[in-house]
């Protein structure tokens, strides 16, 4: 469906015409009228849906509409992470371009100095896009004040009380004038979203999209055997052979980044890393000369999986597998974009074929598994690496099968810091074959700590344990909440 037939005036168009932007996605189809008819939301979307504009056109419509009718219009959106703050913030300006009068936008997050937020926060906001925390210091400091919201957009839900922010979100909501606009978006539907739109969202309208929580079509998967300690070979040889402008390249730990990047660079091939020890200024420009073309691969943990977006991306490596495969399905979402076609590889090494074949079930795949000339695994006997005992769904686990799980950690940790402490190593120490197996399922059987490169944005209690009870199934609900009824009919045949 193309835009013009949405309700939106021309000014909007232009800019859509501008960015050529021809056909609605879906969820902006079901979302723009909704939003103008003034109707609390609640939308199933990912990253990659068109799920921003879907919000953005609508609010900027409405203000747009309040300038004519002499009324003020403020809006408040909350992301769970500064990329996702900084992409919402450009949208605004890129949908706002040919607006007679564009809303004052304040875009606001932590990790940078909050001086310079204060000041532009003087000049008074029609839009503020925030994350939670810095946005209650800047109230606290009385430099931002949302008590005359109309709209309230919450985005990725689920990330952001995942995130831990749900204090922060529940301190914000008191804040806020009883009456306004309520939208939530979200890509999966954990109890705390569940109520949290069961507090904030009145009599809501549900949109769910068919391919959410599903690989896209549009993108060409591929799977790779190969041996741990040949992936960074093999990484290099797909450089050459294969006509990639720009590659992301995800694995397990922000060690691992720096080192795989410096057996790269060293081979002359343009690298940089990016995860969330890096000060934001070095995200920003990471992400931009990878974006520029600067750059030709950017090593990434799982920091970049959600809410980045990167343009004519047409190939996403995994070099480590994902945890979860809900994680699989927002990794190989940063290529293939809006429709464009796009290649995603991921690494699979003995010890994690199980886990992959999980990742496949989980999403009713079944990918070829190839070999590479030249890196054909020799001893290549999954059947040799131990079963994981992942206890029956439900069942309450023994303190025997604790104390095993403990210990199997245990070890675990003690094997991830000496392959830290050996990536701490100059480069000629190295050996890749002391890479640790990214860990196979067996040590998975309870959430694991993130991490520590996402720590200061904690994530998702996501690993191989969530393959039998994934964080995005929420339990039953009582049938006599309202919820269940609702619920069921958003998951439909989840
Ligand atoms: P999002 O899901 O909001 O992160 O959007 C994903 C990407 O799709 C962004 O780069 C948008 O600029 C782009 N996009 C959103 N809507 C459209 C559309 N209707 N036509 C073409 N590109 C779009």
């Amino acid at each position: 469906m193309s835009f013009d037939s949405l309700g939106l005036s021309e000014f909007l168009l232009s800019s859509l015409e501008d960015l050529s932007y021809d056909i609605a996605t879906p969820i902006q189809e079901k979302t723009i009228p909704l939003v103008l008819e003034g109707r609390d939301l609640l939308a199933a979307a990912q990253t990659g849906s068109g799920k921003t504009a879907a919000f953005v056109l609508p609010m900027l419509q409405r203000y747009a509409n309040s300038l004519k009718n002499e009324q003020t219009e403020q809006s408040l959106i909350l992301v769970p992470t500064r990329e996702l703050a900084d992409q919402v913030g450009a949208a605004i300006q890129d949908y706002g371009q040919a607006m007679p009068q564009p809303p004052k936008t304040l875009t606001i997050f932590g990790g940078i100095s909050i001086d310079p937020q204060i000041e532009k926060a003087q000049g008074g906001s029609d839009i503020i896009v925030a994350t939670p925390g810095r946005l209650l210091d800047l109230i606290e400091r009385k430099a931002v004040s949302i008590s005359q919201i109309n709209m309230l957009v919450l985005d990725e839900a689920d990330r952001l009380l995942a995130l831990g922010f749900a204090d922060e979100l529940n301190a914000i909501l008191k804040l806020l004038p009883a009456k306004r606009q309520n939208l939530l978006f979200s890509a999966t539907f954990p109890e705390a979203v569940i109520q949290i739109s069961d507090t904030l969202l009145d009599n809501p309208e549900m949109i769910q999209l068919e391919v959410a929580s599903k690989p896209a079509e549009n993108i060409a998967q591929r799977t790779i055997e190969v041996e741990q300690d040949k992936r960074t070979a093999l990484l290099r040889h797909l450089l050459k052979t294969e006509e990639w402008s720009r590659v992301l390249v995800f694995v397990a730990t922000k060690r691992r980044a720096a080192n795989v990047t410096a057996k790269l660079t060293k081979q002359g091939i343009r690298a940089s890393v990016l995860h969330g020890d890096l000060k934001q200024e070095q995200r920003t420009r990471a992400l931009e000369n990878f974006k520029n073309g600067k750059t030709q691969v950017l090593m990434a943990t799982d920091l970049a999986a959600r809410g980045i977006h990167i343009e004519q991306l047409p190939c996403v490596i995994n070099y480590d597998l994902p945890r979860s495969p809900t994680d699989y399905v927002h990794r190989i979402g940063r290529t293939g974009r809006a429709g464009e076609p796009g290649t995603a590889i991921s690494f699979v090494t003995v010890e994690e074929h199980r886990h992959f074949q999980l990742i496949e079930k989980r999403h009713d795949l079944t990918l070829d598994r190839e070999r590479i000339e030249g890196f054909i695994p020799e001893n290549w006997d999954p059947d040799a690496i131990p079963v994981p005992t992942a206890p029956v769904k439900g069942k309450r686990k023994s303190k025997k099968d604790k104390s095993r799980e403990a210990a199997a950690r245990k070890a675990h940790n003690k094997r991830e810091a000496a392959q830290e402490n050996a990536a701490e190593l100059p480069e000629s120490e190295v050996a890749e074959t002391n890479e640790t197996p990214t860990a196979p399922v067996t040590v998975a059987l309870e959430p694991k700590p993130e991490p520590a490169e996402i720590q200061e944005e904690p994530t998702e209690k996501k690993v191989a344990a969530t393959i039998e009870s994934p964080p995005e199934e929420a339990p039953e609900l009582d049938p006599s909440n309202p919820w269940a009824q609702s619920l069921k009919k958003l998951k439909g045949n989840d």
